[in-house]
């Protein structure tokens, strides 16, 4: 019997080290596709083509968004994100688990279309420590950073709908985590119908003409 891929929806703050948990995530269990967005945000210095985002032009988002082509994009301090649909419909269908790596507005949208996905909320243990993440990350001009931090707090109202929070203190435990949580999403009643069918029809056929 085949075991069905979950749609997991990653948030949180910038700056709480999401990016790093899904990367080691991947890196240390086969059975998870990360899904790589497309985006109008300018690339980073150690940013590559198609494997941080797929970078594009406001008028070619603009497009795939006419064109169906994402299951849901958002705009997030003045640019487009959205996730490309085919990669993550075909990694489902192979049974894999896919994780989106998404702000808030767009993890809304994944529960509406997708009410059996699982939303996870990645923070820091407090708001100074994402401060100094931001900071020292270099990558940002402060300008940017307030903005960001402006952004988390809004975002802050949002956590209770997430089904779990996770706190990333230490990479390795969070890692482990993360993992476990989807574990055992994977033992849910609702996602093993077809094996407790199986097992009903089994005994029926067991006890017949008893
Ligand atoms: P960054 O610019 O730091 O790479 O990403 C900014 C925010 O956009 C992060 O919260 C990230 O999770 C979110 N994001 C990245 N890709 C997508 C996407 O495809 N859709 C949505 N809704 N948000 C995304």
């Amino acid at each position: 019997m085949n075991r069905q891929g979950i749609l997991i929806v990653v948030s949180g703050f910038s700056g709480a080290g999401k990016g790093t948990i899904m990367k080691e995530l991947t890196n240390r269990h086969a059975q998870y596709a990360l899904s790589v967005s497309a985006t109008t945000r300018q690339p980073r210095p150690e940013e590559e083509e198609g494997v941080a985002y797929f970078f594009k032009t406001v008028p070619e988002f603009e497009r795939m968004i006419e064109q169906e082509e994402l299951i849901e994009y958002a705009c997030y301090v003045s640019n487009y994100y959205g996730t490309p649909r085919r990669y993550v419909e075909e990694r489902l269908a192979e049974g894999r688990d896919v994780i989106l790596e998404i702000e808030i507005q767009g993890a809304r949208k994944i529960k509406e279309r997708f009410p059996d996905s699982v939303l996870l909320f990645v923070t820091t243990k407090d708001a100074k420590t994402l401060e100094e993440r931001l900071t020292g990350r270099g990558t940002e001009e402060p300008q940017v950073i307030r903005q960001r931090l402006a952004r988390a707090a809004q975002e802050a109202e949002g956590i209770e709908e997430y089904d779990y929070l996770v706190i990333n203190d230490d990479l390795d435990d969070c890692v482990a985590q993360v993992h476990r949580i989807i574990e055992s999403e994977h033992l849910r009643m609702s996602r093993r119908l077809e094996l407790v069918n199986h097992i009903r029809e089994d005994l029926q056929g067991l006890t017949k003409g008893e």
